[in-house]
């Protein structure tokens, strides 16, 4: 699958299934996307790959996150460590994006009650404790 920012200077090639999808509450996401919680869609490293344009980047703590230069599009977060990478889950075709969980919900300013399970850090499958918050 292949998709693109939102001016479309940038494409990026999806050859992998997503390991999982979510919607992220934590107070990087908050600050970097200016956005109460963002989706996001996470694959082996190298099932995603840049096949037209130059995003810059830029990093806030150690993993590069990557965007358009010319409409601001955030694309994703390259997580070195892990070799993943996150990709901002509106990029995808609506019926593309399907969220198991929201995370990082201690930090959510704006709760989203639906019937997924709402961890209060991450889910203990990626180092987080199971714990869930009480909406
Ligand atoms: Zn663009
Ligand atoms: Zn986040």
């Amino acid at each position: 699958m292949r998709v693109s920012c939102r001016c479309g200077k940038v494409e990026v090639e999806i050859s992998a299934q997503p390991i999982t999808q979510f919607f992220c509450h934590c107070d990087d996401c908050q600050a970097v996307h200016g956005a109460a919680y963002v989706p996001e869609s996470v694959y082996p490293a190298d099932g995603v790959t840049i096949v037209k344009g130059e995003p810059a980047s830029w990093t806030l703590k150690r993993n590069p996150r990557l965007f358009c230069r010319d409409c601001g599009t955030r694309l994703f977060i390259d997580v070195l460590g892990l070799k993943l990478r996150g990709l901002n889950g509106r990029l995808l075709p609506d019926d593309a994006f399907r969220a198991q969980f929201h995370m990082h919900c201690r930090f959510a300013v704006r709760p989203v009650k639906d019937d997924l399970p709402h961890y209060a850090s991450r889910p203990a499958q990626f180092g987080g404790s199971d714990e869930q918050v009480d909406w």
